[in-house]
């Protein structure tokens, strides 16, 4: 019975996605998001359960470093970065694309020197209507020719984001297609828009790598009107730390925000704010022990939570209670907590372990994973 609140990170459901998101954009390259530390299920075990992923994607440098150092041969794509001329340097020293979004950053390129025998990967990031990050769509075309003519730019690909991919309304990502094509007119090179929500929800946005993230890791953002058998792949759970009986009327937690209504069992589960459980997940909160839903009661504490247990039989001291994964969806949790799966997944504190399950080497002969 583990003592500690711990996430275990199934790597065949990760796999299992995977293979769902294969078989939802079957023409197209897949450059797997990790960044943020695999979505909060650990960078190397990820990547390595992943190993039929053309390419990843992350956020920053130390990210994509940190793979190459274990050995990881993939494609690496550093997605939103500030360039200098020391990172440009390492990028194309350890073979990591960079994206190109803005003057700065590609005065950058411009001003880069290749060391002998090293070149640069390149993405050009549009903004179709996202406007956080990206060139305007008349900039595509000259800056495209412009770096295309320098010795160190050995590839360039087109790429932007989606800011609605998941809505039922078309037009917003529709109108982003389209403002891409124009940009790119004639030009070739490879392209790529699609998050999951594009993935599963816009083939016409599939182009030649999809970036799928979110429903690698089991949640499927566009679930309503495409059901998809993701599986999740972290299971989140924590002991129960004492079980007490209270009178009606009794109040439970910091600022006695929940009172008992009837003679209630109440369990007290060694997982808090401080392992990354949502502070502002409400009263009614469920938490499945023993196979059964039971109702978060009263405020979230740092180190514990208190949870109505009065119609879950069997419940003792030692039991492990699932805060999010098989029975407990973690879109669910974050819904009512007025956050997002995504939030809830990174936001796993470094005190909670990740204990691996699964996740054998594919045929291609990949190093299997470390367990604890
Ligand atoms: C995070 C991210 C993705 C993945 O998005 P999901 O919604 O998790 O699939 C794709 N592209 C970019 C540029 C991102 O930043």
């Amino acid at each position: 019975m583990p003592a500690v609140a711990r996430a275990l990170i199934d790597l065949d459901a990760l796999r299992h996605n995977f293979a769902l998101a294969r078989g939802c954009a079957p023409e197209s390259r897949i450059m797997a998001v990790i960044k943020a530390d695999g979505y909060g299920h650990g960078l190397l075990p990820v990547a390595h359960a992943l190993a039929t992923a053309e390419a990843f994607a992350l956020a920053r440098p130390e990210e994509a470093l940190q793979l190459r150092a274990a050995g990881l041969r993939q494609r690496l794509v550093l997605l939103g970065t500030l360039l200098d001329r020391e990172l440009l340097r390492e990028c194309a020293r350890e073979d990591v694309d960079v994206v190109v979004h803005d003057d700065h950053s590609a005065a950058q390129v411009t001003q880069f020197e290749a060391e002998a025998g090293v070149g640069l990967n390149l993405w050009l990031k549009v903004d179709t209507g996202m406007h956080r990050l990206g060139l305007s769509p008349q900039q595509l075309r000259p800056l495209h020719a412009r770096l295309a003519t320098l010795p160190w730019v050995r590839s360039i690909g087109h790429m932007s984001h989606l800011a609605c991919a998941e809505w039922e309304d078309p037009a917003p990502t529709l109108r982003q297609l389209r403002c891409m094509e124009a940009a790119r007119g004639d030009l070739q090179a490879p392209l790529s828009l699609a998050n999951s929500a594009g993935l599963i929800a816009h083939p016409q946005s599939h182009g030649d790598w999809v970036r799928p993230g979110i429903m690698l890791y089991g949640d499927n953002p566009v679930a309503d009107r495409f059901p998809l058998d993701l599986r999740p792949v972290m299971h989140l759970s924590a002991p129960v730390l004492a079980v007490r009986d209270l009178p009606a009327g009794a109040a439970v937690g910091y600022g006695e925000t929940w009172r008992c209504q009837r003679p209630t069992r109440l369990a007290t589960i060694g997982i808090g704010y401080g392992d990354g459980y949502p502070r502002h997940a409400p009263n009614g909160t469920p938490v499945s022990l023993g196979g059964r839903r039971a109702a978060l009661a009263g405020r979230v504490s740092m180190d514990s939570i208190t949870v109505d247990v009065t119609d879950c039989p069997g419940v003792v001291v030692g039991m492990e209670a699932e805060l999010w994964g098989a029975r407990v969806p973690v879109a669910e949790v974050a819904a009512l907590a007025g956050t997002i799966s995504y939030a809830l997944l990174t936001g796993v504190t470094r005190r909670v372990p990740r204990v691996y399950r699964g996740g054998t080497p594919g045929a291609d002969g990949s190093a299997g994973i470390r367990r604890d």
